[in-house]
């Protein structure tokens, strides 16, 4: 399988000069098997640049949209998302599991208030299935895929992914050890990831941002660091970035990371742009921001 980010930030897209090298665009991560088929991670505003791929309006696309749930940073690229815009298109979003049935917000954003077009106006075939994440586990093209509820305000859906042998996990948004009654435990968690050959998890917080963000929704990447330990994960990349913390500091937490994991654990902030082969599990040439 192949890994392609487009956004990794967490609540609001934070363009500028201190956010170049990790980028601000929110959430929306691109997933190949070596067939070709793939598979979309949220609609967040990096969802817009992805419309490259599909620009080729003589060919059919299908294309399968996973959404986590409907907050803002997950849904707000749909609007500029090009494919959307071609009668030859069918996207198939799969909504995850919220509390307050609110899963066709990624529709009802362009229902008149927030945007100038509207759904019922786009010319591609667009499908809402709000019931499969219900499920625990369904295929999808050739992917098999899991599901686990995310300890969020509102509720939410994780995947895992599972193709070419591989397992590809994304939980965001997600406070491992929330105030409030959690949906998942962290042992099942540690159950859900086990062996994951890549781990996309939310870390929006470190240590020093508690106890005043305790119960915001979001982990941090210490809590992450110990869960992907635990789970015998291969490679763990930290998603949902604050969006205040800048490209010097959150290198300086990888870093310091890094030397104190040594090999015990590949991980990284994941960065706007990076593009990883997991058959190969190395960062390849291509890559489509700019980089450090
Ligand atoms: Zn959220």
């Amino acid at each position: 399988m192949k890994i392609e980010f487009y956004g990794v930030r967490g609540s609001m897209p934070s363009p500028g000069e201190h956010t170049v090298i990790y980028g601000g665009n929110t959430s929306c991560v691109y997933v190949e098997l070596n067939n070709g088929q793939h598979i979309i991670l949220d609609s967040g505003t990096g969802i817009a640049k992805l419309s490259e791929k599909f620009s080729n309006n003589s060919q059919n696309h299908s294309i399968n949209i996973l959404l986590t749930h409907s907050h803002w940073d997950h849904i707000q690229g749909f609007p500029y998302f090009q494919p959307i815009y071609q009668n030859n298109t069918s996207i198939n979003i799969i909504t995850g599991v919220t509390d307050n049935n609110d899963n066709d917000m990624i529709l009802r954003q362009m229902s008149g208030t927030n945007h100038p077009v509207k759904y019922h106006q786009l010319p591609a075939c667009i499908t809402l299935n709000s019931q499969l994440a219900h499920k625990g586990q369904f295929t999808l093209n050739d992917f098999s895929v899991t599901t686990q509820a995310l300890n969020h305000p509102d509720g939410g859906t994780a995947y895992c992914l599972y193709g070419d042998d591989q397992k590809i996990a994304y939980v965001t948004d997600n406070e491992l050890i929330p105030p409030y009654a959690e949906s998942t435990t962290w042992d099942e968690w540690v159950d859900f990831v086990a062996d994951a050959d890549v781990l996309i998890h939310d870390a929006q917080y470190n240590n020093q941002d508690m106890p005043l963000k305790h119960g915001w929704g979001h982990s941090t990447f210490e809590q992450v660091t110990q869960l992907a330990l635990q789970a015998k994960v291969k490679q763990l990349f930290f998603i949902s970035h604050d969006p205040q913390r800048t490209d010097k500091e959150i290198a300086a937490q990888e870093l310091a990371l890094q030397n104190t994991l040594q090999n015990k654990l590949s991980v990284a902030w994941a960065k706007e742009g990076a593009v990883y082969d997991i058959n190969k599990m190395e960062l390849t040439a291509t890559n489509i921001s700019i980089m450090d």
